[in-house]
């Protein structure tokens, strides 16, 4: 095992030893290799660089309590990443290809997987993009599809500390809350207000609807996730919020294995002063609490949750994380087992 501080990592990139390619050309994909170099090579008119064709996922490995290391349903990454690339017409990765790439990846590096216990994982990011030059507007030819992996810490450090995030105007919000894919273009776009939020001293945005201003979407990374005071579920099904493989799969752990019922609906931003928890479920945080909402100036405040995560917000981290952590029996076919 590598000589790594693994309990002080942030969420950081650590470059590590080795990382996967596979290249598209002549309308098809080599079969793909293990490489040592970290830096990509491309021509100065590479259709990524000039129309931003690339499209990512994220994913983690975990060790497990008996030693395994494992990753958290790879096939669903798989799907949102052929959805992604077909929205950018690019092409897609077979599932199979997809999983073997991880696989590789995570073998090759497995000395950066960090122990179990260590409150870090290894995070697993694998993205395609357009390689070839193209100056008139239309897709590139060739691809590249690269998977590289850097071992993070906890996304919480000493406890979760709820967050406080705002509601975000429109102006140069767009096209956050109209994506539904995991693509650089939708990030580069969401980053003036990210940065702006946080130059105002607030943690995220929360966005709405573009057209009628009043359902709630989700931030700039994460879907949101309300407990009612009688203890419901709540998350916002919308067409354009991208869908979380957190957020789904912590709305079937919440019904199966706590008992809560569940309701997947629009969600009015009305509604949300009278919810008892919020939360942002992504595969980085799994679940990070919400204390405030910041909505030009009225605060929205969740009672139980503004020093530490609500009671049911713990109940569905604990439990997701443990069945990650393989201390809990996980429904099948959510474990894939690495090692
Ligand atoms: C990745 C991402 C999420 C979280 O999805 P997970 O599959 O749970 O990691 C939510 N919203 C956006 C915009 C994302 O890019």
């Amino acid at each position: 095992m590598k000589n790594i501080d693994w309990s002080n990592l942030g969420f950081g990139y650590i470059q590590t030893d080795k990382r996967y390619v596979s290249d598209f050309k002549d309308g098809k994909w080599d079969d793909g290799a293990i490489i040592d170099d970290a830096t990509v090579r491309i021509n100065e008119c590479a259709g990524v660089l000039q129309y931003a064709q690339t499209v990512f996922e994220g994913l983690k490995a975990y060790t497990t309590e008996d030693g395994s290391v494992v990753t958290f349903r790879p096939d669903l990454n798989a799907e949102r990443l052929i959805q992604s690339a077909e929205r950018l017409q690019m092409p897609t990765v077979s599932k199979e290809k997809f999983i073997d790439a991880v696989e590789q990846v995570v073998k090759a590096n497995i000395d950066y997987v960090p122990p179990y216990g260590s409150g870090a994982t290894l995070y697993i990011r694998p993205y395609i993009f357009g390689t070839n030059p193209v100056i008139g507007v239309k897709p590139a030819d060739e691809y590249q599809f690269r998977v590289f992996v850097t071992p993070v810490g906890p996304y919480f450090k000493g406890g979760a500390k709820p967050i406080t995030i705002r509601v975000c105007d429109l102006d140069r919000a767009a096209p956050h809350g109209t994506g539904h894919i995991k693509a650089g273009l939708n990030y580069a776009m969401s980053l003036f207000q990210i940065v702006d939020a946080h130059n105002k001293g607030f943690d995220e945005n929360m966005y709405l609807d573009a057209g009628s201003r009043t359902y709630v979407e989700e931030t700039g990374g994460a879907n949101f996730l309300f407990v009612t005071k009688d203890n419901k579920i709540v998350t916002p099904k919308s067409d354009s919020i991208l869908p979380s493989i957190t957020r789904r799969s912590l709305m079937i752990v919440a019904e199966k294995y706590l008992g809560l019922e569940v309701e997947h609906r629009p969600v009015a931003f009305e509604e949300v002063k009278d919810f008892a928890e919020c939360g942002l479920c992504g595969t980085a945080a799994v679940i990070s609490p919400v204390g405030k909402i910041n909505d030009h100036g009225n605060e929205i405040c969740f009672p139980s949750g503004m020093d530490e995560m609500g009671p049911i917000t713990k109940k569905l981290y604990d439990t997701l994380t443990g069945i990650q952590m393989g201390r809990i029996e996980a429904p099948e076919g959510w474990i894939h087992k690495i090692k």
